[in-house]
């Protein structure tokens, strides 16, 4: 069980990235206004997720943190339309084999928190505690049982950039949230939950980069590439001033939901094509809006990756939106 347990927990939790973006999803199905994300030594020592959100009530805290047990219903539509973030109640499960885990709880009616702890898929302790309404999750020593998944996580900053970008992405998906990413006490990442996408782009990329960054021209001037698709491509990218060094800037959502995709990115990047320089890439943060039924959301477990129903289409829309918002702004 303990074997089964550390093997199913590589699906799911990949790197401490993993673990973040797991904490935060949950967060955010429990309808949390603010959630804070703690990390050190790039999450490998800690990761601590907190929120005000609707709490687990003291009944339900240890069926939390057992494979397949979840609270959320969902039907198949719910997965089709990509509106509901976990839907296999294994990520906590999948986290507790592998970590020692704390998780403190207290539905905002309840009179007291609860706390759990799980020490690499034992549980040591179940208890009431004084709590803030809301949930805090705390993750230590992440893979300590599992040397060979351990020895393959990269260096401590480049974890850190990973767990930034996915801090980054959710933030962007949902600016009436407010965020807050504090790596080794420091705080490097803060949105206001005001709803203002202003706010959003200044609190993730910092004010210098989001002043380089503009509007992609509305979907109308798509002309023949999306209209049969019903696609809607919206967001903003950076001028060609803009650049990193790698391929993180570049976020992608299919109806809100943050994807992962090769393919987009080569696009993005063909657009920016004579405009940067070889071995830099470009910041774009891009929405997709499609029908549910051109998307395939269950390609992977992790549901980062989706397969469009006609990938070239789409690819093409969006290296053209790309194109012509560059072209009004690059002379
Ligand atoms: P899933 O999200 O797929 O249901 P998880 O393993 O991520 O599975 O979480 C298991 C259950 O624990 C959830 O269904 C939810 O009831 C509860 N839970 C986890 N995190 C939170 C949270 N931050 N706030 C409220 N409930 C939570
Ligand atoms: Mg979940």
């Amino acid at each position: 069980e303990a074997t089964i347990g550390k093997i199913a927990a590589g699906e799911v939790i990949e790197r401490p990235a993993s673990v973040v973006k797991e904490l935060v999803e949950n967060a955010l199905d429990a309808s949390a206004r603010s959630i804070v994300v703690e990390i050190a030594a790039g999450g490998r020592e800690c990761i601590r997720v907190r929120d005000d959100g609707l709490g687990i009530s003291a009944a339900d805290l240890p069926l939390a943190i057992e494979r397949h047990a979840t609270s959320k219903l969902r039907r198949f539509e719910d997965l089709a339309s990509l509106r509901t973030f976990g839907f296999r109640g294994e990520a906590l499960a999948s986290i507790a084999a592998v970590s020692d885990l704390e998780i403190i709880s207290r539905p905002p009616d309840a009179v007291h928190g609860v706390r759990l702890r799980s020490v690499f898929g034992r549980r040591t302790a179940l208890e009431p505690v004084a709590a803030a309404p809301g949930t805090v999750v705390t993750v230590r020593d992440l893979f300590a049982n599992v040397p060979a998944r351990r020895s393959f996580l990269r260096q401590e900053s480049t974890e850190t950039a990973y767990i930034q970008r996915v801090v980054g992405a959710c933030a962007l998906a949902h600016p009436e949230v407010r965020f807050e990413l504090v790596v080794d006490g420091r705080t490097v990442l803060a949105t206001d939950g005001s709803g203002s996408l202003e706010n959003v782009l200044v609190g993730v990329f910092g004010a210098e980069a989001a002043a380089q960054m503009v509007p992609i021209q509305p979907t109308d001037d798509l002309g023949d590439q999306a209209r049969p698709l019903r696609l809607e491509v919206h967001g903003c990218v950076g001028l060609p001033t803009l650049t990193r060094s790698n391929r993180l800037g570049m976020l992608f959502f299919v109806n809100r939901r943050w994807i992962e995709s090769r393919p987009l990115g080569v696009a993005v990047e063909q657009a920016y094509h004579t405009l940067i320089m070889v071995g830099r890439y470009p910041v774009a943060v891009i929405h997709l809006e499609l029908p549910p039924g051109s998307v395939d959301v269950n390609v992977h477990p992790t549901k980062r990756e989706v397969r469009f129903s006609d990938e070239r289409a789409v690819f093409n829309a969006v290296q053209a939106a790309v194109r012509r918002t560059l072209a009004q702004h690059v002379p």
